[in-house]
């Protein structure tokens, strides 16, 4: 059922959440626009401006790792002052409690963490982009370390084992991370509420996981202010803004 309008959507979802025991959200870029960060498929968004570069890319071209640092401190610049929005924050009044035992995000950019739920309880299935690793050793470099070397060599550096460092994202190409799905997975096929918010749902093997909630009996719910592939499956769709959907559940 797609809501009509915002005040039946809010109430339809107020029943909801009421009815649930364990609500799992799956949230999309869609959630953190209103916290200054373009999604990719809106139109306008960065899909549009940047063609995103491949691991296989990355792995074999100098030029490559550069141009993706080089962006990477461009975004810093922009949006690396992002705070939580409405959606996280409601997202997080649930899980304070205790609603919500784990959720599930394809976004790298930190800001559920920021919002107060704990890392532990986050799965993200694409990383996270605030901190970065060599793909060799795993060793951890925070950015601030990257971009000095960077500025001073005009390179992007290496790590001292001679492996490449990267942001700890999952890039298209790039092997999804085994434990991370393993975990959403088990997410999905036991939660009584599945809400997928601000996400394309066309992203896979992410956008699998609301199709496998609705299958082992969760209600499915989506929220994001396109249409999605998924919207005849779910049991609501709310094609509203997901700040104005989801403020009136933030605890204050
Ligand atoms: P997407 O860009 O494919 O889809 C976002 C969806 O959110 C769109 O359908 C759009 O209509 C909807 N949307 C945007 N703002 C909204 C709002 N305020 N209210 C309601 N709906 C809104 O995003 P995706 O499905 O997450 O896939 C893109 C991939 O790119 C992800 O895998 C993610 O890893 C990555 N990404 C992450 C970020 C981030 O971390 N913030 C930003 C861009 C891209
Ligand atoms: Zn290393």
């Amino acid at each position: 059922m797609i809501a009509p309008d915002l005040p039946t959507a809010i109430s339809s979802l107020r029943d909801l959440i009421e009815e649930a025991h364990e609500i799992v959200p799956f949230t999309g870029a869609g959630i953190s626009t209103e916290c200054g960060i373009p999604d990719f498929r809106s139109p306008g968004g960065v899909w549009t401006k940047y063609q995103p570069i491949p691991f296989d890319a990355f792995m074999s071209d100098q030029e490559m790792r550069d141009e993706s640092w080089r962006r990477r401190f461009a975004m810093e610049d922009q949006f690396g002052g992002a705070k939580p929005g409405r959606g996280h924050r409601a997202i997080a009044s649930l899980y304070r409690a205790g609603k919500v035992p784990g959720l599930i995000t394809q976004n790298i950019d930190n800001l559920h963490q920021a919002s107060g739920i704990a890392a532990k309880d986050i799965v993200e299935l694409h990383g996270n982009t605030t901190y970065a690793t060599c793909l060799d050793c795993g060793e951890r470099y925070e950015l601030p370390w990257v971009r000095k070397k960077f500025e001073n060599g005009n390179r992007a550096p290496d790590c001292d084992c001679g492996g490449y460092i990267k942001t700890a994202t999952v890039s298209f190409g790039q092997a999804m991370p085994v434990e991370a799905m393993e975990r959403a997975e088990k997410l999905a096929c036991n939660c009584s509420l599945f809400v997928a918010i601000g996400s394309s749902l066309v992203v896979w093997p992410a956008a699998g996981f609301p199709l496998t909630a609705k299958r082992a009996g969760a209600t499915l719910v989506i929220i994001n202010r396109e249409p999605t592939d998924f919207d005849d499956l779910a049991d609501l769709v709310v094609r509203d803004d997901i700040g104005d959907a989801l403020g009136p559940f933030i605890a204050h």
